[in-house]
């Protein structure tokens, strides 16, 4: 018996190592952010639902879905709207873990239940797979390799649209996506263009948009970013991440610097530790 456990303990360890180290449940009671988006965690957080009218969580044995109550909502809110835009169901992938706390080595914030990555996937049909054939489905790129703009061959009008109503919905202060997928909006969006000021550039996030909210309300423990800059955003903030590459040994836009170690508020030590 004692050797099933160490053996089980140790594909524990192999393959879920951050859930491992964090309580598997929610910590119980009333909705309750503290931190920031470097460190940070939650209680009260609920699980987004496997299935829901116009999504599906996929990698769910990989992934993490919980969250605020506010923002859960707002998510099921936002794949309704993009069903009413006749978009295929979206793919949520990672929110945050139970208590929230860092994701080690996958993503600097989630840390407190108001992110989400949404996978830029508008190919559809997305017919509802049964949860094992969500593991093994995988993103498109949409960014050329040279990372200078968008792969026209990929992209289509309904990735505007789906970016849009992220960037529409009440409670989100900031779609993060590729700077070549900035540019092509820039480019592209005609007439209302106010909500790409909330779309802004980052590393990575060829194949999905990272979904970041606002402190909800009430929450007086939780620390909000500044609001992005005024303006559109296609400007020289834009321009900056394509002169980054043309510099001799340039960081690409592919990989994100390395995070500073994470010391977590002691309310959330508090947290993480009960049990
Ligand atoms: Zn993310």
């Amino acid at each position: 018996m004692k050797r099933i456990w160490i053996m089980l303990a140790a594909v524990l360890l192999i393959t879920t190592p951050v859930a491992a180290q964090s309580p598997t449940t929610p910590y119980p009671g009333p909705a309750r952010i503290i931190g920031s988006d470097s460190a940070g965690c939650i209680a009260g957080a609920v699980r987004l639902p496997d299935t829901a009218p116009g999504m599906q969580t996929i990698r769910v044995s990989r992934s993490t879905f919980w969250g605020h109550p506010t923002v859960i909502a707002a998510l099921q809110d936002l794949a309704r709207r993009a069903q009413a835009a006749g978009l295929p169901d979206l793919y949520m992938n990672d929110i945050s873990l139970p208590r929230g706390g860092p994701l080690v080595g996958i993503h600097a914030s989630h840390q407190r239940g108001v992110d989400a990555d949404v996978w830029l996937d508008v190919a559809g049909p997305h017919p509802v797979l049964p949860i094992a054939q969500r593991e093994t489905i995988t993103p498109h790129t949409l960014v050329r390799p040279d990372g200078r703009g968008v792969d026209m061959t990929i992209w289509r009008p309904e990735h505007i649209t789906l970016i849009r109503l992220a960037a529409t919905e009440p409670g989100i202060d900031r779609v993060l996506v590729n700077p070549a997928i900035k540019q092509q909006l820039c480019t592209q969006v005609t007439g209302e263009r106010s909500w790409l000021r909330r779309v802004r550039p980052w590393y990575g996030h060829a194949t999905h948009m990272h979904l970041h909210f606002k402190c909800p309300a009430g929450q007086t423990e939780c620390i909000d970013q500044p609001p992005p800059p005024e303006g559109d955003g296609c400007d020289a903030s834009l321009a900056w991440w394509f002169e980054q590459r043309d510099k001799p040994a340039a960081k690409t836009s592919e990989a994100a610097p390395k995070p500073k170690p994470i010391v977590l508020p002691a309310a959330c030590r508090a947290i993480m530790a009960a049990p």
